[in-house]
């Protein structure tokens, strides 16, 4: 937690897309790198929007039996009971847009409405420590995965770009990516064979 945090929130309550997205729940590291984004960036103020941010666990207990009930509507959510995995005393359930025990949320998915070229919000973006961290979605980020905090800006003034270069970062990143990819696609797997026991066939889906 940081002094600024409140109103760090308040100032992302100014770029939500459809304005029933919820930013009231993002880790504190995530407000503040993603709020430092758009005031460094006139660009990312005009045309980035937050399409989606956290959901209640309530909310995705909601989703998950509305898709294990296959009811219309409904798509592929995520048991908020599954172990995405554990960092430090942290056990990260569920969805990381799902609130966490600890009441954060940890991802963004944010939308250009084709305006912008995602590689150039990519650089945008990770100058201040936001990043990719699943493929194929080029709109999810995140700040902190299973691995902690990823490189980037502290709310203290410090950077952990300080001490790393470029090829680092670089190296850590697809390290990071990989170890997410790697999880996620076994959780997967597993959660395909579960529903394939119980007779109802998944669809291909997103982080949700
Ligand atoms: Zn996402």
């Amino acid at each position: 937690m940081y002094d600024a945090y409140e109103g760090d929130l308040d100032y992302l309550e100014g770029f939500k897309d459809d304005g029933d997205e919820n930013v009231r729940l993002l880790e504190p590291l995530l407000a503040f790198r993603l709020s430092r984004a758009y005031r460094r960036s006139d660009v990312l103020r005009a045309h980035l929007r937050i399409e989606s941010a956290g959901r209640p666990r309530s909310e995705q207990e909601r989703l998950y039996a509305g898709y294990k009930a296959g009811k219309p509507g409904f798509n592929l959510a995520a048991n908020p009971d599954r172990i995405i995995g554990r960092h430090g005393g942290t056990t990260f359930l569920g969805s990381w847009h799902m609130e966490q025990p600890d009441g954060y949320t940890y991802a963004v998915d944010l939308t250009h409405h084709w305006k912008l070229d995602w590689d150039d919000v990519h650089d945008l973006l990770r100058a201040s420590g936001l990043h990719t961290t699943v493929p194929g979605e080029p709109w999810h980020h995140q700040s902190t995965t299973i691995r902690g905090a990823l490189p980037g800006p502290f709310p203290d003034g410090t950077t952990t770009e300080d001490e790393m270069t470029p090829e680092m970062e670089e190296r850590f990143d697809g390290l990071a990516t990989w170890v997410f990819n790697g999880t996620t696609m076994i959780l997967k797997r597993i959660e395909e064979l579960s529903m394939q026991l119980e007779g109802t066939t998944p669809t291909e889906g997103d982080d949700e």
